[in-house]
């Protein structure tokens, strides 16, 4: 294999780098191929006898350490390089069977809490200085956290209720409260009547509920105007009509809703479309 010793080797290595670094992408590309296709020639053995040799190499005194050096730089281009497609890869490694995973980062905590800790803390500090982290986080955990609020909502309630009747708001703390919440609801309107609206079909147990996204997309698909008599409504005016009104056990998921002007919600009242269509034509 060597067929050149000392400084003739050198000089021929020198070559080959300089070679291989004037090559264009596509001639690099091609040799790589044809390096592919000499090595699935090789049969059993000669593959054998070369890894044999690369592991003497690795456990030369000499060459070990070069060998183990090159080894890194390759391994971490290559970590670097592949790095999108190994998170994809986790993620859906994880998407198909999470439990282990979670049955795992479980039993990490329960053997060192404080570990875990730390290493959270040692994360956040990290992500806080990215903005986009920051941003992925906060909606992953809003997601989250709404999404185990509404499977254990009793429990919730419950702990809530404890918590209050634990640390009692003292007066001032209470018109805090009242204050942060009435500027909440100005600031806020059409997220305030929402929030209403989907508390109230969940105490009727008619269920659904709609995003403030999903309602600002059905006024922009109706051009900001009435369903029913198709005058323009601004942001503060428009209304949301329930077509299967609430008290009659319509749901208050988007596809029940309407956009609607202040009169035509009015003069609807507890009416559904139908009836309140047929009226009008009537
Ligand atoms: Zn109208």
């Amino acid at each position: 294999m060597a067929k050149f010793k000392g400084r003739e080797r050198e000089y021929h290595r020198e070559w080959a780098r300089a070679h291989r670094a004037a090559m264009t992408p596509a001639e690099k590309e091609a040799l790589s191929i044809r390096r592919k296709k000499a090595w699935a020639e090789r049969t059993t053995e000669q593959i054998e006898t070369a890894s044999v040799r690369l592991c003497a190499r690795r456990e030369d005194p000499v060459t070990g350490p070069i060998i183990r050096a090159r080894d890194k730089i390759y391994g971490a281009r290559c970590y670097a390089a592949h790095r999108e497609q190994r998170s994809i890869a986790a993620k859906k490694r994880y998407a198909d069977n999470p439990e282990p995973y979670a049955l795992a980062a479980r039993r990490r905590r329960a053997a060192d809490p404080d570990k875990v800790r730390a290493q959270k803390r040692d994360s956040d500090r990290r992500c806080s200085a990215d903005p986009i982290v920051m941003e992925r986080r906060r909606r992953l955990r809003r997601v989250s956290s709404a999404a185990r609020r509404s499977a254990d909502r009793e429990r919730y309630n419950r702990e809530a209720r404890e918590y209050r009747a634990a640390h009692p708001l003292t007066s001032e703390g209470r018109n805090r409260a009242a204050a942060s919440s009435r500027k909440w609801h100005i600031s806020n309107p059409l997220n305030a009547r929402i929030r209403k609206s989907r508390r109230r079909a969940r105490e009727l147990g008619n269920g659904g509920s709609h995003t403030v996204a999903q309602w600002r997309m059905l006024c922009e698909a109706w051009e900001w105007s009435c369903s029913y008599c198709g005058v323009p409504v601004t942001e503060r005016g428009v209304e949301r009509d329930h077509k299967i009104p609430l008290s009659r056990g319509g749901s208050d998921d988007i596809s029940n809703i309407a956009v609607s002007c202040r009169r035509c919600n009015r003069s609807k009242g507890t009416q559904t479309v139908e009836e309140f269509l047929r009226k009008l034509v009537a």
